[in-house]
Parts: structure tokens; sequence; C-alpha cells
């Protein structure tokens, strides 16, 4: 497998580097190459498994108008181009993550990240459900130090996409669902987290109040996802789903108002 660091290279050797690029992860069976594989159609489509990460460069269909081209005039040539972008896409696989995360504090023209999740397998005290809200979790934190290390490689700010897919099979939990089903287990995951750390002796002497590994408000009882504006990290959930009659609008809607 080719690092990401070399496919990085490539692309800045390309002349690549300067597109606008958005992070797709997710835990795997999410849906991820099946996303990938939709939002390449058309341009220069290639097969790979998800084994290792790679960059894929896509363009906004016509009809998606991204942001900066908003209050262009109709009659504006740069409308017929599409809006191109790279996804990058990242193994869902536990052990392979670490690529995932270092996209994450080593972005490359960084405009969000999308966080594909099984809508399906979001069942209360589900093992799926723990997984995925412990992958996320992971995400935010490193996303929340990122922005809260004050260094000027930070970006002003970050948003991250919770897609919920798979919306066409029944057992599917609606948005609002997958939210408070994810802010619920981040809630319980969160004092867990910093429980271990206690009873291990890591946070003796410390009062509290800067605890690093601490997702979201201090002091808060209840994680909410709304608690990582305090970060400039803005959180959204929308559904859709990939296969079958695909519905990705609103995700489209999002990667266009983030170029
Ligand atoms: P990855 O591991 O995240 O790359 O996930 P894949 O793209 O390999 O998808 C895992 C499985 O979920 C495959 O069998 C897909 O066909 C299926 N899948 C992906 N998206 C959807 C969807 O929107 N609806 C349904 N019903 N199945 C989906």
């Amino acid at each position: 497998t080719i690092p990401l660091f070399l496919h990085t290279f490539i692309f800045r050797a390309s002349g690549l580097v300067s597109l606008p690029s958005i992070l797709l992860l997710g835990p795997s069976g999410s849906g991820k190459t099946s996303l990938l594989t939709l939002f390449e159609r058309g341009a220069n489509a290639s097969t790979h498994t998800s084994q290792s990460p790679i960059a894929v460069e896509c363009s906004l269909p016509v009809g998606a108008i991204a942001r900066t081209d908003k209050y262009r005039s109709m009659n504006d040539p740069t409308n017929l181009t599409h809006k191109k972008f790279l996804l990058l896409d990242t193994p869902g696989h536990g052990k392979l993550r670490h690529h995932a995360l270092e996209t994450i504090t080593n972005p490359q023209n960084l405009k969000g990240v999308i966080f594909l999740l099984d809508a399906a397998n979001m069942a209360a005290g589900d093992e799926g459900l723990r997984q995925t809200a412990g992958y996320l979790h992971d995400v935010l934190l490193l996303l929340q130090k990122r922005m809260s290390n004050g260094t000027s490689k930070a970006p002003k700010e970050m948003a991250i996409l919770i897609a919920a897919n798979k919306m066409d099979l029944f057992t599917a939990l609606p948005a609002a669902l997958v939210k408070s089903s994810l802010e619920t287990e981040i809630t319980k995951l969160r004092v867990s987290r910093s429980k271990g750390l206690l009873d291990s002796g890591v946070n003796m002497g410390d009062d509290g109040e800067d605890n690093d590994d601490w997702l979201g408000e201090m002091g808060s009882k209840d994680f909410k996802l709304s608690q990582m504006e305090e970060f400039n990290i803005m959180v959204e959930v929308a559904c859709g789903n990939v296969t079958g009659n695909a519905n990705v609008e609103k995700w489209w809607k999002w990667v266009g108002d983030r170029l």
C-alpha cells in the first residue's frame, strides 16, 4: 500500500494539490468506497480498494453551486466549468486509522471532513453504535486539540459532516436520532475515558480544568455536538443513501458550501 504522504507528494508534483480537499472517513462498511465511486463518476474513474488512503479528483455536479460561485452571473463562463475538489478516502479499519488522523493533523488545503456512518447499524446498546461513536469521538478530539493549540497552521474553522448513510433501509435511524444517539454514546465514553485517566493517576495534582482529553465543554454533564462550536468546529448531520436510488443531495450541497 502507498502511504498517504506519497499520494500527497504525487498530487503536489502534478499541481493538483492546490485543489481544495475533503477528507472522507468512517467505520468500515459504512459505504465509503461506494460513495467515492459515486462522487467520482464522470471524472477520471479508477478502481481501488479501501485498504489504502487515496485521493480522487471529483467535480461538483452541474446544479450544485459552490459557495464562491453563488454571486456570479448566470452568464459567467466559469459557471460552466465544474468545481473540482479532491476526495481523500481513508480506511475505516482500526489498524489503518492513523492514515486518516494523519491527514487531519497535516492537511493539504483541507476544507472539511465527511464522517460517513451506517444509520441502519445504530441501535442503542449495539456494538456498531459504540464503535462508530468511539471513532467519531477520536476524530473530534483530535480536531479539538488541533484547533485549540493556537498555532498559525491551524485553520480558522473546520466543518464536519456526519453523513448518515443507508437511509433506504427501513431500520435506518433518521438524522435527529442519529445525532442524539451519538451524543448519548459519546457522553458515556467521555466519562469512562476520563475516569480511566484518573484511575491511572495521569491527572494527579491536576485540577481537571485543563484536561486535554476531555471532548467538548469542560464540566458539562451531557455531550452535545454543538459544544464543538466553541473550538470553531461546525458539525452537521445529514442523511442520505449511496446505493440503489442514490440520494446524496444534502451531502453535495454541504461540499459545495465548503468550496
Ligand atoms: P466501506 O467499507 O466504508 O468502504 O463501505 P462499502 O462502500 O464497501 O459498503 C459496504 C456495504 O454497504 C456494501 O455492501 C455496499 O453495497 C453497502 N452500501 C453502501 N451504501 C449503501 C446505501 O446507501 N444503502 C444500502 N442499503 N447499502 C449500502
